[in-house]
């Protein structure tokens, strides 16, 4: 009795559970160790025949390990091992090991089953993620090796390694890495393993050598593992052959964009939305001073174009860059980069590049120097100023001409039959002009013209007009009148104001003029009229002895009309 006591006592301090089954269906249990409570059953509930053991097989398994047990005893195998599920008390599923041992009678006939079972739980589910681990780096497409720290002998490959390689994994198990490193030497390769006593990964950048001799680049990532006592080396390899012919090909893309833009004349640049400069031609490199650029690696926009060292504003120097940013539309802006006298004007365009988001990454600028374009577009504006005035103004005296005369004639009636007012258009004609030109030259008869005109000009207001139609003839246009008595006042001013003499370089000139006269609406209400008008006033003074003046409606004679 105590002997079985210390039996049981040894028995519930291991894991392992030891059942003792009756050689019938559904093994009833006749003993079985305390260590079943690990699965949650109580030794009791077995042997009182509550439970067989059948009921907690896993019902999947159940009929396997039946069948299995029946094999193993009409073969005489009277020991045998068994790896199934069974479920705890609470119905969750364990794997066991069981192992057992067949009693039999005299006859042969098996009457008990003596058996240890083990709880290998953990132990598979190790296995499953071993396995699948395995699988994930067998099956990847990087490149797996692990080698012998001390003989360099590869012990492992995975698929993609051997593909790419070349070799079978037999053929691998004679070579070391550095029968596929032929640009490493053993020297360097150990000298670099050493690296991982310091630190945890060694990088190496080579190129792998297949079966067939043709290389290919690598990047090799390796790391020391122990397996159980000895130092192997697990290294993953990059094949870079895509990526660095991607790179390659980036790269010629690259100086192909960089070799178009160098042939730009102008200055181009790639900026980011920090000012940074991306890239930047022949051109711009050329217009900038380094000495202001603070970092070479990543130059600003403005230290590059302006020298400056921050970013362009105000009115003389706009950033065209803000602009495109806000509006995420192409701007342009003009510097003036020379001084006054000297100007050197600079156009800046400024394009936004946009990603698929819309939204803007980079700012191609680039500048045009328009300095002659703005310096012709200038030229072309004096000219036609020039001309403007030229062909609405007398040379000599500064007057407006006949042309300008005509329209100002057809505003002012216009604008007097709307306000209902008077225009008197007057004909000024000087008396014996020719004899000033035939005594003291022409040179004094254009002094003469040139001091008529600005009397004329300074008698009268800004509303009205004064011309010079040709010759020694002058026309005004008197604007903005109520009554013929203003227009008679000003017609005498007229004369008046030569009564003073007109000194020339050639002396002292005295002159008189005859006026002619015509109103509107009283006389005619056409221009052409009232200048034929006019001038029949004019003709009418002048025939009547000079130095006065008409209006039309006082002519008394018209027998020559
Ligand atoms: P009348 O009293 O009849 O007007 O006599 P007049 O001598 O003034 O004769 P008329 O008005 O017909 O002649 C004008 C002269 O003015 C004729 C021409 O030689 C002269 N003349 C025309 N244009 C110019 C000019 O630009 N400069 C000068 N100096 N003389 C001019
Ligand atoms: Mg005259």
């Amino acid at each position: 009795m105590d002997e079985l006591k210390r039996l049981r006592k040894i028995l519930g301090t291991s894991h392992a559970v030891i059942f003792y089954w009756k050689a019938l269906e559904d093994w009833p249990v006749e003993f079985v160790s305390d260590s079943i409570e690990q699965f949650g059953y109580q030794a009791d509930d077995f042997l009182s025949g509550r439970i067989t053991y059948s009921q907690i097989i896993h019902p999947d398994d159940l009929s396997q390990v039946s069948s299995e047990v029946e094999l193993f005893t009409a073969n005489h195998i009277d020991e045998f091992c068994q790896i199934y599920r069974i479920l705890d008390s609470k119905g969750k599923t364990c794997w066991i090991d069981d192992r057992t041992v067949i009693e039999r009678d005299a006859s042969g006939q098996p009457q008990h089953y003596l058996g240890t079972i083990v709880d290998i739980t953990e132990q598979k589910k190790n296995e499953a993620w071993s396995d699948l681990l395995s699988r994930v780096i067998n099956e990847s497409t990087d490149e797996f090796y692990i080698f012998d720290a001390e003989s360099l002998k590869f012990d492992y490959l995975n698929q993609a390694a051997l593909l790419n390689l070349g070799y079978s994994s037999g053929e691998i198990a004679n070579l070391t890495p550095l029968d596929i490193k032929p640009n490493l030497s053993k020297e360097l390769f150990l000298q670099r393993l050493t690296e991982l006593k310091e630190q945890p990964c060694v990088i190496l950048k080579t190129e792998h050598q297949r079966k067939d001799g043709s290389l290919y680049p690598v990047e090799v990532k390796i790391q020391s593992i122990d397996v159980l006592g000895e130092t192997k080396y697990a290294a993953v390899v990059r094949d870079m052959s895509e990526l660095y012919a991607l790179q390659e090909e980036q790269q010629k893309k690259f100086e192909f964009v960089q070799n178009v833009i160098d042939g730009i004349a102008e200055s181009v640049m790639v900026i980011n939305q920090d000012y940074t400069v991306e890239l930047m031609n022949e051109a711009a490199r050329k217009s900038s001073t380094d000495s202001v650029i603070a970092n070479i690696r990543q130059p600003k926009c403005y230290e590059v174009s302006h020298n400056r060292s921050t970013p362009c504003d105000g009115l003389e120097h706009p950033c065209p860059l803000k602009a495109v940013l806000q509006s995420k539309e192409q701007a342009s802006v003009i510097h003036n980069h020379g001084s006054q006298e000297n100007p050197e004007y600079v156009e800046l365009m400024a394009k936004p590049l946009i990603d698929a988001k819309g939204e803007v990454y980079a700012i191609v600028e680039s500048a045009h120097d328009i300095t002659s374009l703005i310096q012709t577009q200038n030229a072309l504006i004096h000219k036609t100023t020039q001309l403007n005035y030229q062909a609405t103004h007398d040379e000599l005296t500064g007057l407006v001409n006949r042309q300008v005369f005509q329209d100002r004639l057809e505003h002012a009636l216009q604008q007097a039959k709307r306000q209902q007012k008077l225009v008197v258009v007057v004909f000024v004609d000087l008396d014996k002009f020719k004899q000033i030109n035939d005594g003291l030259g022409h040179q004094a008869g254009d002094e003469v013209l040139t001091e008529v005109a600005s009397r004329l000009q300074g008698l009268l207001r800004s509303c009205d007009t004064v011309a010079r139609m040709g010759g020694d003839e002058f026309t005004l246009v008197l604007e903005d009148l109520h009554d013929l008595q203003s227009a008679e006042r000003v017609l005498q001013k007229v004369q008046e104001v030569f009564a003073e003499p007109i000194s020339t370089s050639c002396g002292d000139v005295l002159i008189t003029l005859s006026l002619g006269a015509a109103v509107y609406p009283n006389d005619a209400i056409t221009p052409s009229e009232l200048v034929r008008l006019a001038d029949l006033a004019l003709y009418d003074v002048k025939f009547k002895g000079r130095n006065g003046h008409r209006f039309y409606h006082q002519l008394k004679a018209l027998t020559y009309l």
